[in-house]
């Protein structure tokens, strides 16, 4: 069984201790939302995939080398056939205390069949993404969406027990004219809100990314023209920030790579189903540990991989809108590295 570590054995090259790992266990999806997917993807071959075993072994010897948070995406991670068997067994690092977290990030669609067995397996946080609280703008962003469902999936997982964060993606034209609505909607049901900045992330068929972008400096400044809002000192590790209104005590997150540096605190890697790592979402830079995974029974040259990446990992990424073009735009698409 694993044992808790007393010091994180992952430092990269600028001392930042790497204890969040975030895990893509699928390239496929039930939705094709417009900022994410075209609507005729095409998804990887199943022999591409990690299997379960291997994403069992990936994920523990990150969790043996002082990751303390996993989460666990995709695509949309509960379409991936056996994931509850991957969940169950996941729980044996929570029990063993090496693990702190364990979580998820989902499109809610399949919760209200698996919210119970999340919680059996040792989630207690799910993030749940939700952009419009209107129906048939739901379809329209989504495409193969529908909101009732994901609507049930939410109280799913609230009855069973979990802390539900949505997240939101803000989208020029979109969810602009809903802030209010989604912000008191969140409120009233005691659900955490996460406002995220389009990312200029793979080819997205006809859409315009400069056209979608909507800055959360913007998305702020509107919420002050109806409340007092108050910055929180609350961080992550990650690339969100939060702060209070005040008359309701709610907490929103906003999530800025675009508008704002968070690297010099980055404390995560992100592996993608094929077992590719990513040391930053906004860099190209990868390598591969399916290769060392299936080369060996034993974890040695997964281990060394894992090792000789966080050694490459880079300083920060290179998002830039601000000379009126989508800088910096990464070929592969969010569902690839999961988000
Ligand atoms: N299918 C799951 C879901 O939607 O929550 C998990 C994977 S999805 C790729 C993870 C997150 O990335 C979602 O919250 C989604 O809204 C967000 N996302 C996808 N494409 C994005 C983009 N181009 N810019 C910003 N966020 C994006
Ligand atoms: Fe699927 Fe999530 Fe991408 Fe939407 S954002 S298409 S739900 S992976």
């Amino acid at each position: 069984m694993t044992q808790p570590k007393a010091s994180p054995t992952l430092i990269d090259p600028f001392q930042r201790a790497i204890t969040y790992l975030r895990v893509s266990v699928t390239d496929r999806c039930d939705f094709r939302c417009v900022y994410c997917m075209s609507e005729d993807m095409t998804f990887l071959p199943k022999k591409e995939l990690l299997t379960l075993e291997e994403l069992d072994r990936l994920c523990s010897s990150f969790v043996d080398l002082g990751v303390e948070k996993l989460r666990i995406t995709g695509g949309e991670p509960l379409v991936r056939r056996g994931i509850m068997t991957f969940m169950q067994s996941m729980s044996r690092h929570l029990e063993s205390g090496a693990l702190k977290e364990l979580t998820l990030t989902t499109n809610g669609s399949q919760l209200a069949k698996y919210a119970d067995d999340l919680a059996k397996a040792g989630v207690k946080r799910v993030n749940i993404s939700l952009d419009t609280l209107d129906e048939e703008k739901f379809a329209r962003v989504t495409r193969w969406g529908r909101l009732p469902q994901v609507l049930k999936g939410i109280d799913a997982a609230q009855n069973a027990g979990l802390r539900v964060k949505i997240n939101a993606v803000a989208v020029k034209g979109v969810n602009d004219d809903e802030l209010f609505t989604l912000t008191e909607w969140c409120a009233e049901r005691d659900l955490d809100l996460t406002f995220i900045e389009v990312m200029p992330m793979g080819d997205i068929g006809n859409e315009d990314r400069l056209d979608q972008y909507w800055s959360l400096k913007d998305l702020r400044a509107e919420i002050e023209t109806r409340y007092t809002t108050v910055d929180l000192p609350d961080r992550t590790g990650g690339p969100a920030r939060y702060f209070q209104i005040v008359e309701t005590g709610q907490k929103i997150g906003l999530i800025t790579p675009l508008s704002h540096n968070f690297c010099e605190s980055c404390n995560r890697v992100r592996i993608t189903c094929t077992g590719e790592i990513y040391t930053c979402l906004g860099q190209e830079g990868k390598a591969d540990l399916r290769g060392p995974l299936r080369e060996s029974e034993g974890n040695a040259p997964l281990v060394a991989a894992i090792h000789a990446a966080i050694g490459q990992k880079p300083k920060g990424h290179d998002f830039d809108y601000s000379r009126q073009r989508a800088d910096g735009q990464m070929s592969r698409h969010m569902s690839h590295t999961g988000g």
